[in-house]
């Protein structure tokens, strides 16, 4: 656990919340902003500042929660879709600086999130932009 961390204390249990789902890894709770009916938290109980920061395992672990509970919450609030978001850095969206994942069931017209205008790029650049991540891999 990190001093002065929200998420931990919240996933740890320190601070108590509505929790909809707990093992020994994660715990997932609503959002005390929901951006819809339902918006919930996968939070790890092992403190790590964002994805670059998670091992694999965690990872893995991470993404298996996300399944089940957008499975679960699709039936429970009977949802129209389904987004899973998680932010890394101030510029991203991070305001909370313990990796999290945000469970956020969509509803018909709800117009709950603006992502991103499309934009355009080169075949240039992907192959720019393509050996710049390999070299990284
Ligand atoms: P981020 O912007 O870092 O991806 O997401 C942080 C989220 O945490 C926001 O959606 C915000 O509403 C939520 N949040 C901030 N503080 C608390 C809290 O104390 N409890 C809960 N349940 N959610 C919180
Ligand atoms: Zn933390």
């Amino acid at each position: 656990m990190k001093d002065n961390c929200i998420f931990c204390k919240i996933a740890n249990g320190e601070i108590p919340s509505h929790t909809l789902y707990e093992d020994e890894d994660f715990r997932v709770i609503f959002d005390l902003g929901p951006a819809t009916k339902g918006h919930a938290l996968i939070l790890p109980k092992k403190h790590y500042d964002n994805i670059y920061a998670l091992d694999d395992e965690t990872a893995s672990k991470a993404f298996l929660v996300a399944k089940k509970m957008a499975v679960a919450m699709e039936k429970a609030f009977a949802a129209d879709g389904f987004n899973i978001v998680q932010n890394n850095g101030e510029p991203a969206g991070q305001t909370v600086f313990h990796f999290h994942m945000h469970l956020i069931p969509r509803y018909k017209g709800d117009n709950a999130i603006d992502f991103w205008k499309p934009g355009s790029t080169t075949d240039e650049e992907l192959t720019i932009l393509e050996e710049k991540v390999k070299k990284e891999l």
